[in-house]
């Protein structure tokens, strides 16, 4: 069929779209290049180079070792303040930026395990989705090694992701600890974390949330859910760069409770004392176990700027409006050729993501890259879609689907 509606309506979208603008405050905007992986390493806003060149002058040439004192000691904590105050509905006092994401969801799970096993011995089950990212899955089998826990995994269809009737099946009076994806790596589904909290809760467990795929682009709201635990990656949506140290959030009700394994002297109550033994902080702090990469925590701040300019109300509006617009270009120009769609069609149960399923993505993924398009590429045949609301623009969604199109037949 021919694309020329879809290019109209595709310039209709742009035009009206009150966050148009914000695309422009990324470096390399202008180029032709699409980028469908802002999911995955998010692009750098141009206020960024300014900033790390600033830092290296400014700062750590001129303050040198004082910039411990003057600042550095606590920008772990006050980003996460403005993270969890802009992005996800967390009271200050309760994110902080650590470690990588697996380090940090490790922490957690340990603490939150050894917690509830020791309040009633019963407890030592772990309960994770068959199809979580592979590093949570990982942690899971290690911990449960460790410490002589159990996994209870719970069986998904990869299209979608763990719901509250699977969810249900899988807790119990036995259950210590539920790890879950709020928007599944693979599939983009969109868990209702504030119910399946509850269903956690109703069993007796703590609950930890991934949120590598949805902060910064899907509403996250941590305190009213009555979340216990999470953490995410700021090098995706939150477009930290490479290697940007994740989040953790652990809700203030737990933080004199929760034990976390890896004690070193930044989690300690009296970090310059060099005391004999480990006393942990108060509050945040004893999450933290080495010196904190300062550096690379800096980038994320300019996107932290960006959504508090635009609203996550907005971002998610956009971010809907583009899988919607996708799907329907996918629906007339990808189907035809024997692409399936392998997330939810409907946008409510949906992150930023789509995943189209054809046995030649693989090459089709290859030959896109060599001509910058840039989607991603996830076994068995999916070719990933990341739609980042700031950053990406309607006639590029369109021009990247095109060539999709043009390389499947090409592959085919
Ligand atoms: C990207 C991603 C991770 C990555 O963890 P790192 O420690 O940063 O490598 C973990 N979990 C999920 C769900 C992810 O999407």
């Amino acid at each position: 069929m021919s694309t020329d509606p879809f290019a109209a309506e595709a310039l209709a979208l742009d035009t009206a779209d009150p966050l148009a603008a914000h695309r422009d405050a990324f470096v390399d905007a202008e180029t032709p290049l699409v980028y469908f992986d802002g999911n995955s390493l998010g692009r750098p806003p141009r206020a960024t180079a300014q900033r790390l060149s600033d830092f290296v002058t400014a700062e750590w040439g001129g303050r040198l070792i004082r910039g411990w004192d003057e600042s550095w000691m606590e920008l772990p904590f006050a980003i996460g303040d403005r993270l969890g105050a802009i992005a996800l509905g967390a009271a200050a006092g309760q994110t902080v930026i650590g470690d990588s994401t697996t380090v940090l969801l490790y922490k957690l799970l340990r603490a939150a395990l050894a917690e509830r096993s020791t309040a009633e011995p019963a407890r030592v089950e772990i309960v994770v989705g068959r199809d979580d990212f592979p590093t949570d899955r990982y942690l899971v089998e290690g911990i449960a090694a460790e410490r002589g826990a159990r996994v209870v995994w719970v069986e998904v269809d990869t299209s979608r992701g763990v719901d509250a009737e699977r969810l249900r099946a899988a807790v119990g009076p036995r259950t210590a600890v539920v790890l879950l994806s709020h928007v599944s790596y693979r599939s983009g589904y969109l868990a209702d974390a504030e119910t399946l909290t509850r269903i956690a809760h109703e069993a007796g467990a703590l609950v930890l949330w991934d949120l590598c795929h949805s902060a910064g682009s899907v509403p996250v709201e941590l305190d009213a859910w009555d979340v216990d635990l999470a953490v995410g990656c700021t090098y995706k949506y939150l477009n930290g760069g490479p290697g940007a140290p994740a989040f953790a959030y652990v809700a203030a009700r737990h933080q004199t409770t929760l034990a976390q394994p890896i004690q070193g002297w930044m989690g300690a109550a009296d970090v310059f004392a060099m005391g004999p033994e480990y006393r942990p902080a108060d509050g945040m702090r004893r999450f933290l176990s080495g010196t904190p990469p300062v550096l690379a925590m800096l980038a994320m701040q300019d996107t932290l700027d960006l959504i508090e300019d635009a609203g996550v109300a907005a971002i998610r509006a956009k971010s809907v409006a583009l899988t919607e617009f996708a799907l329907r270009v996918s629906d007339g120009i990808l189907s035809p050729l024997g692409v399936s769609l392998a997330s939810p069609r409907d946008p409510a149960e949906r992150g930023g993501h789509l995943t189209l399923s054809h046995p030649t993505m693989r090459a089709v993924t290859a030959r896109l890259w060599r001509q910058d398009v840039i989607p991603d590429y996830r076994d068995p045949d999916g070719l990933r879609i990341g739609l980042a609301p700031l950053s990406t623009s309607f006639t590029e969604t369109l021009t990247g689907l095109v060539a999709v199109a043009e390389a499947v037949r090409a592959e085919s």
